[in-house]
């Protein structure tokens, strides 16, 4: 899953508010973010074939470290905790958030992943495989990206216009990014590449989720020159 692992990120910043939405959306990446680092220095391993399953081309035939069971468990809790101990505001409503963004990635992968995701060490391997149906798969992410947005614009409106655009925008930005990714991508040659590009993609949407943060910050009142 991609743009989909971002509907918990969102749904998340209306039950905490104070957390950043961009600190939201490494949590939402965190198992990818190590995944693609992983990939890189050859410590877990894909294979690249066209159209492999689904649209996808990804052999994820090893990945323990990252997309196990017991440590996608233990990654949510690290993230989380980090979050707590480094960002102000009730420390166990952060930590949960973080936590939980950061575990509901797997349970997506779970949902669109063929078997490739372990249980424990390297076996007993897991997935729905809804990724076979990409005409299903595709509005079932933009959908769930959607409905978060949804749920945090309604729950902590932005006292700005321009926040309002904001995440709108990047919302329909991540829908076409999906939908691009899915369909008509030229995916790059080697697993080093495509990890590269993912890499690329997630500190991209990292830096625009900051964008937004920006944009819906309560702005100080512009102080006018005294009239006599
Ligand atoms: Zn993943």
């Amino acid at each position: 899953m991609f743009i989909g692992h971002y509907g918990p990120a969102l749904a998340a910043k209306a039950f905490a508010k104070t957390v950043p939405l961009w600190v939201l959306f490494v949590a939402a990446q965190w198992v990818d973010f190590l995944w693609a680092t992983f990939v890189i220095l050859g410590v877990e391993k894909v294979r690249l074939i066209a159209n492999f399953f689904g649209m996808s081309p990804l052999d994820l035939f090893y990945m323990p470290y990252t997309h196990g069971l017991p440590s996608a468990v233990l990654l949510s809790l690290f993230i989380g905790g980090v979050a707590a101990a480094a960002l102000p505001g009730n420390r166990t409503a952060i930590l949960v958030a973080v936590a939980a963004t950061a575990f509901s990635h797997w349970l997506l992968d779970l949902v669109v992943h063929r078997p490739d995701l372990p249980l424990i060490f390297d076996e007993m391997k897991v997935g729905f495989g809804l990724w076979a149906y990409p005409y299903v798969s595709v509005p079932v992410e933009i959908a769930l990206m959607f409905g978060g947005l949804w749920l945090y614009d309604r729950a902590a409106p932005s006292p700005t216009r321009a926040g309002t655009i904001a995440l709108w925008a990047l919302g329909v930005f991540m829908a076409a990014l999906q939908v691009q990714n899915t369909f008509f991508n030229e995916h790059p040659a080697t697993p080093e590449g495509f990890a590269q590009l993912s890499l690329f993609g997630y500190v991209l949407l990292t830096l625009f989720a900051a964008g937004v943060d920006y944009a819906r910050k309560e702005k100080a009142p512009r102080r006018r020159a005294e009239a006599l």
